[in-house]
C-alpha cells in the first residue's frame, strides 16, 4: 500500500517550495493537483509521474470533493507515492480535513508537508508584515465562503489591530466590503488586494474600505489584506504621510482615532 503525501505548493513561485515539497514531488508516482497550482511547480514532478487535474476551472467541478477522496484512496493501492498538491498551505481553506478523514478511514498512511499560505505570500510581495507590532496584534485568515455548519464570519469581533487576510473574495468586492462596513470597520482602513501574488502575473491594488466598493476586480487568485498594516505608507514611513501625523522619527505610532466605530 502506498503512501499519500499532502503537499503545498506555495504561492506560485517554485522557489517558494519547501525542500521536502521537491523532493516529494520528484519521487511522486501520481500527482493529484489543483486549479491553483502553477505549472511552473507541476514542472518539478518526476516526468514519469502521472498528473491528474482535480481542480476547479471557472467554476465548473472536475470532481467533487468526495470523488477526490475516493481517488486518493484509490491511487494509494496502486502507487508508493502518491501527491496530493495543494496552493499555498494545504492545512488552510484546501479541505485537507475532508481528505485526512478519509485516508483515516482507509488506513492508508499519510503525510502533510506544508507550504507558503497565500496571505504570507501577498504580504512578502507587497512588503508588509501582517502583524506589524506598531499597527497590528493579530491576524486572522478569514473567508465567507463556508460550508452551511460553520457560523459565518466573526467579523463583528474584530479588534483594531487585526489584520483580515480575505481568501476567495469573490466576484464583488463591493460585497466585501458592505461586510466589513457592516462590521463596523472604519471605512478608511487601508486594502491592498494582492492577485498572483509571487507569480509573474502579480499585481497589487492599495486602497481602503470606502474605496474597495468600487475598485476594479484583478485577475483571481487575489486575496484581499485588510488592516492598518496594509498601506504603503509603511514601507515609505518618514518619506510621506498617509492618515495623519507620524512623526518621522517616531516608530510608526499611528495616529490616535478609532478605527472600529462605537
Ligand atoms: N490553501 C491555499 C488557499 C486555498 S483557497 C493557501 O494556503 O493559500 C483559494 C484562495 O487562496 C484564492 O481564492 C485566493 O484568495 C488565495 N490565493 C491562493 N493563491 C494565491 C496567490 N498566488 N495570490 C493571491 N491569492 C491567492
Amino acid at each position: 500500500m502506498g503512501r499519500v503525501f499532502l503537499v503545498g505548493a506555495g504561492p506560485g513561485d517554485p522557489e517558494l517550495l519547501t525542500r521536502k515539497a521537491a523532493r516529494i514531488l520528484e519521487q511522486a508516482d501520481v500527482v493529484l493537483f489543483d486549479s491553483l497550482v502553477s505549472a511552473e511547480v507541476l514542472q518539478l514532478a518526476s516526468p514519469a509521474a502521472e498528473l491528474v487535474d482535480v481542480g476547479k476551472r471557472a467554476g465548473f467541478k472536475l470532481l467533487t470533493q468526495d470523488e477526490i477522496n475516493s481517488l486518493l484512496v484509490a491511487y494509494a493501492g496502486r502507487y508508493e507515492t502518491v501527491v496530493r498538491l495543494k496552493g499555498g498551505d494545504p492545512m488552510l481553506f484546501g479541505r485537507a480535513a475532508e481528505e485526512i478523514e478519509a485516508l483515516r478511514r482507509a488506513n492508508i498512511p499519510f503525510e502533510v508537508v506544508p507550504g507558503i499560505t497565500a496571505a504570507s505570500g501577498a504580504a512578502a510581495a507587497a512588503g508588509f508584515s501582517l502583524t506589524d507590532r506598531r499597527t497590528a496584534s493579530q491576524v486572522l485568515f478569514t473567508t465567507f465562503s463556508r460550508g452551511a455548519s460553520v457560523k459565518s464570519l466573526g467579523w463583528r469581533e474584530v479588534t483594531a489591530d487585526t489584520t483580515l487576510a480575505i481568501y476567495m473574495p469573490g466576484v464583488d468586492y463591493a460585497e466585501v466590503a458592505a461586510r466589513l462596513v457592516d462590521a463596523g470597520l472604519d471605512p478608511e482602513i487601508p486594502c491592498a488586494v494582492v492577485s498572483h501574488a509571487t507569480q509573474p502575473e502579480q499585481r497589487i491594488c492599495w486602497t481602503n474600505i470606502a474605496a474597495l466598493f468600487d475598485e476594479q476586480k484583478l485577475p483571481a487568485p487575489a486575496v484581499v489584506i485588510v488592516g492598518k498594516v496594509a498601506t504603503q505608507a509603511v514601507r515609505e514611513i518618514g518619506e510621506r504621510t498617509v492618515f495623519g501625523q507620524f512623526s518621522e522619527s517616531d516608530n510608526l505610532s499611528i495616529p490616535v482615532r478609532s478605527w472600529v466605530k462605537n
